[in-house]
């Protein structure tokens, strides 16, 4: 069976311009920012600022941990997503989730800014942005 088809506009944080100085700071995870967007934002929001991961539009397939070439990505394990990837439902990226976790930049210090993650990520969920 094909993908399903995708309706509506399908947001992409990389187009973003106002990411990330114009987002609040939500709360703070293994020592990254959580922010957020009010009418952008659906349910996780984006971990980190240097390596921006939208939880909301990423689909954990991992090209991004395979890619880094000093580990900054971990996986972070949301078992809620289960249901919805038992009913195949397309999250923001318009895409269905292929598990449930989500790539957490929880190193983002490390990061060397070759955009390796920005540029393999299949859905465009991670943008980064030099300090
Ligand atoms: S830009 Fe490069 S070093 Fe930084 S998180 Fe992405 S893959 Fe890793």
């Amino acid at each position: 069976m094909g993908e399903a088809p995708v309706t509506g506009n399908v947001r992409k944080l990389i187009d973003d311009p106002s990411f990330p100085n114009q987002w609040q700071v939500k709360g703070e995870h293994l020592g990254h920012k959580l922010l957020w967007k009010d009418g952008e934002s659906k349910e996780y929001g984006v971990h980190g600022t240097m390596v921006g991961t939208d939880f909301d539009i990423c689909i954990a397939d991992g090209i991004c941990i395979t890619v880094c070439p000093t580990n900054v990505f971990d996986r972070m394990d949301i078992p809620s997503e289960q249901e919805k990837m038992d009913k195949g439902t397309p999250n923001d990226s318009g895409k269905a989730l292929l598990a449930i976790w989500k790539a957490d930049p929880a190193r983002e210090q490390d990061c060397i800014f070759c955009r390796a993650c920005e540029i393999q990520c299949p859905v465009q969920a991670i943008k980064i942005t030099e300090p």
